[in-house]
């Protein structure tokens, strides 16, 4: 990855290791070249835009572009009085986090804006009218039961065969987090798709071609 992409990266805000943004960047520049090659990468949880950098630079690199999605009001976690909740992200005439000014901006400083692609809205809604055959689809919403499961039924049958799936937060251990990720990454397996890289918590894996 590009030095200055990668120093953008690695000080945005935001919840990705390093080694996971890296890994993150590898795999879709494996998917941008692979046997889905040519279709658009797509994310769910853009957050401030620090996983999207990472798969914005792979996705610039395989001529393709990044869909990035968030309906830019935080999940449960984020929201106050939770562990995540970052309290300069509310948008204080309307007391709701609004992340999609910082996301903007950190799309902006990396020169990205013409790859990184800000779909703003609910997962379920923009899904619902999605067509698309995804290259790479990186799951990193809603961790909750409720939206991760429904995440990934209905974004999953977008991925393209051959294509790319990465989840992010898979927990084995129930002490290092919440299970819905981990379920989601098992349905996964369960449904066919072959492991091909696991990097802290996020997990790799392949549709059959
Ligand atoms: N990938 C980001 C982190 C994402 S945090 C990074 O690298 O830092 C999870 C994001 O999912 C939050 O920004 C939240 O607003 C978004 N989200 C949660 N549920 C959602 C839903 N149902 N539709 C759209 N976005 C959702
Ligand atoms: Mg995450």
């Amino acid at each position: 990855m590009d030095d200055e992409l990668l120093r953008a990266a690695e000080a945005a805000r935001g919840f990705m290791p390093p080694d996971e943004g890296l890994a993150l960047h590898d795999a879709a520049l494996a998917a941008g070249r692979g046997a889905a090659a040519g279709g658009p990468f797509l994310e769910i949880g853009a957050y401030c835009g620090k996983s999207g950098l990472y798969l914005g630079a792979a996705a610039a690199a395989a001529g393709t572009v990044l869909f990035s999605l968030d309906h830019h009001r935080g999940s449960e976690e984020n929201q106050a009085g939770w562990e995540h909740h970052e309290s300069d992200l509310v948008d204080p005439a309307i007391g709701r986090m609004d992340t999609l000014p910082v996301f903007r901006r950190t799309v902006f400083d990396a020169g990205l804006e013409d790859v990184v692609v800000a779909v703003v809205g609910e997962s379920a809604t923009v899904g619902r009218f999605w067509t698309s055959p995804l290259t790479l689809l990186f799951i990193d919403g809603g961790h909750g039961s409720e939206p991760a499961h429904r995440d990934y039924e209905t974004w999953t049958p977008h991925v393209a065969p051959g294509g790319t799936l990465a989840i992010h937060d898979v927990f084995p251990d129930p002490a290092d987090g919440g299970r819905p990720p981990y379920e989601i990454y098992l349905r996964a397996l369960d449904d066919g798709f072959t492991e091909t890289g696991a990097t802290g918590s996020l997990r790799v894996l392949q549709r059959p071609a």
